[in-house]
């Protein structure tokens, strides 16, 4: 699927502006959209619409939790990450997007600021005409631990 968050980014600070965003969008404002957002608003970890289903209160089912989050992304709320293999991993839009990466080894995540690769990032579109972008899938490399290494290369 095509990571919607190339459309129109909405963030927001509580589910009361999300609400707001949804009827904008000409969408409903259900209970277990509002359900969705208050397990997304809980954490800053990316979840699988399997474990918001879990937390969602009261607990709701995995395809229409696939559904409204679908439809929460259309309208520019909620983005997904894959890491690895998996399936995507939704979490709320943020002001400024949340770049991830990820270890090959062991499997563990981290996020980071864009702005901590603009150097890179410039060099990377003047070479080869790409602008780089972690948020959809991560960077991926081996980390310190995996590497036996403790401090930053270079
Ligand atoms: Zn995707
Ligand atoms: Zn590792």
């Amino acid at each position: 699927m095509p990571d919607s968050s190339l459309r129109a980014a909405r963030p927001v600070g509580s589910v009361d502006e999300a609400v707001d965003v949804l009827r904008e969008g000409g969408g409903r404002a259900t209970s277990a959209r509002r359900a969705i957002l208050d397990v997304l608003f809980a954490t800053t970890d990316p979840l699988s619409t399997e474990q918001i289903a879990q937390r969602a209160v009261p607990v709701q089912d995995v395809p229409s939790t696939y559904r409204n989050l679908e439809h929460l992304e259309t309208v520019g709320l909620v983005r997904h990450v894959h890491f690895g293999h998996g399936p995507g991993l939704y979490e709320l839009v943020a002001d400024q997007e949340r770049w991830y990466a990820l270890c090959e080894s062991c499997g563990s995540v981290s996020a980071f600021s864009p702005d901590d690769l603009d150097a890179m990032a410039t060099m990377i579109d003047e070479r080869i005409g790409y602008r780089i972008r972690f948020a959809h899938f991560p960077l991926v490399g081996l980390c310190r631990d995996c590497r036996g290494d403790d401090r930053p290369a270079g």
